[in-house]
């Protein structure tokens, strides 16, 4: 799989249809909270068209146009509510896009505790990545860790603070075997990410290389 290395790639690539479906599945969702992402994609859709239209060696049938037409329409739109405060989901709801995959409301899910402060709850295989949400208890850093492969993180609740940068509902972080990392939920109040790698990742502090060698995350 290949997850584009920067957003406005993968945005690009989500409205032309070529993302498959676990990344896709990040976009749809930060659309759904992010108004800037939602523009953008939608930027995206239109210039699609158009291109379509320029390509056509001949003038379109009114029927194909129709076509086009209704399947630009088809793509998922979800209208979030104007603000900072409209930001956030509200308690115990998800964006429409990744409320589709949970068999049950959030709290019902039958979350893994993975360590102390962090659960996390697969979500079913999808082509393109291995998708979970994970939650992190406020105060709490996640193991430090590197990466075999691109990870995809888009806040829903809460944020979390990483190399010098807060990431807060809505926001997506791009990581790669390049990094190595310890994110941190500064804030009293827990974190709620959706997380896609196509690869674990690889434990780096010292007692995480030795849980290497047990845990597979
Ligand atoms: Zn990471």
């Amino acid at each position: 799989m290949s997850i584009p290395a920067n957003q406005d790639e993968l945005r690009l690539a989500y409205a032309a249809g070529t993302l498959a479906e676990a990344p896709a599945l990040v976009v749809a969702t930060q659309a759904a909270l992010d108004p800037a992402c939602r523009r953008d994609v939608e930027r995206y859709e239109a210039l699609g068209g158009a291109i379509l239209d320029a390509m056509a060696p001949a003038p379109l049938s009114a029927g194909a146009r129709e076509d086009i037409l209704a399947l630009l329409d088809a793509a998922p739109r979800e209208e979030a509510p104007d603000g900072a405060a409209g930001r956030l989901p509200a308690a115990g709801q998800v964006p429409a896009p990744l409320a589709r995959y949970l068999p049950a409301p959030l709290e019902r899910l039958p979350w893994r505790q993975v360590t102390r402060g962090l659960r996390d709850w697969l979500l079913p295989e999808m082509a393109g990545g291995r998708a979970r949400l994970m939650w992190v208890r406020g105060g709490t850093a996640l193991p430090k860790h590197t990466h075999n492969g691109p990870e995809m993180t888009l806040v829903l609740e809460g944020a979390y603070r990483d190399g010098g940068r807060d990431y807060a509902a809505g926001d997506l972080q791009l990581a790669d075997p390049s990094v190595d990392h310890q994110p941190r939920v500064e804030t009293r109040a827990p974190c709620l990410c959706l997380v896609v790698t196509d690869a674990p990742v690889r434990l780096t502090g010292r007692v995480g290389r030795f849980l290497n060698r047990f845990v597979r995350y």
